[in-house]
């Protein structure tokens, strides 16, 4: 059976860094959907164009539009043992149109770590985030600098202030994950399927609790 791990907290907790870890050990491919919109404006395509707009202003993509889109990734062949998904869902129909999407493919959602931290260390990690072009990578230019200023560890590509890492979009992200997202916190404890970690931790440690309370996957 496949199985889909959700990954959830707010913009800035770790949720990418963290996805990029730990889909490696588990062998699961990660499916994030603020990259896959990025990659999109990167090509110029109609998807990308359309999403442009609601990302420039900090604001969540219409979910029709967002659910298509995840459709037609889980639906790949490199999805057929599951996924790791980070960034969605952010919303509860979202959510529920994710469960619909599991049960076509006779899988689930197995478990929902939520990776906690609170709102005014968000605002300081964001606003001093910078992404690498090629793969987005990420780093902080006080918590986890590149080596060389600018310039990714990983693949030598320049780094660059995301347009809404900037910071009144940054609030903004935060408000509508307060008010859109963070309902999904009770959708998924009611399941008993959330994990709450603790997202302030350096990480290292962040990525050994979350590995230690997921449960054994069998690909
Ligand atoms: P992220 O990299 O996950 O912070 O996503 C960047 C932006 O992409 C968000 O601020 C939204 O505009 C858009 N986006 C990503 N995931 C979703 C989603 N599940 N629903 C709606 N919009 C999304």
């Amino acid at each position: 059976m496949p199985v889909y791990i959700v990954l959830l907290g707010p913009p800035g907790a770790g949720k990418g860094t963290q996805a990029k870890i730990i889909s490696e050990t588990l062998g699961l491919p990660h499916v994030s959907s603020g990259d896959i919109f990025r990659e999109n404006l990167k090509n110029q395509t109609e998807l990308g164009a359309l999403a442009k707009g609601y990302m420039d202003r900090g604001e969540l993509v219409p979910d029709d539009v967002t659910i298509a889109m995840i459709h037609d990734r889980l639906s790949r062949e490199d999805c057929k043992k599951g996924a790791l998904l980070d960034g969605f869902p952010r919303t509860p129909v979202q959510a529920e149109a994710l469960d619909g999407m599991l049960a076509q493919l006779n899988g689930k959602v197995v478990a929902v770590p939520y990776i906690s931290v609170p709102e005014e260390v968000l605002v300081d990690r964001l606003g001093g985030r910078w992404t690498c072009r090629a793969e987005g990578h990420v780093y902080h230019e006080t918590h986890n600098p590149p080596k060389v200023p600018g310039v990714c560890d990983i693949d030598n590509s320049p780094l660059y202030q995301r347009e809404d890492d900037k910071t009144e979009t940054v609030k903004r992200r935060i408000g509508v994950y307060l008010e859109q997202t963070s309902p999904l916190i009770d959708y998924y404890r009611k399941q008993g399927k959330l994990i709450e970690i603790d997202g302030t931790q350096a990480i290292d440690q962040v990525t050994t609790k979350l590995l230690d309370a997921l449960p054994r996957i069998e690909n």
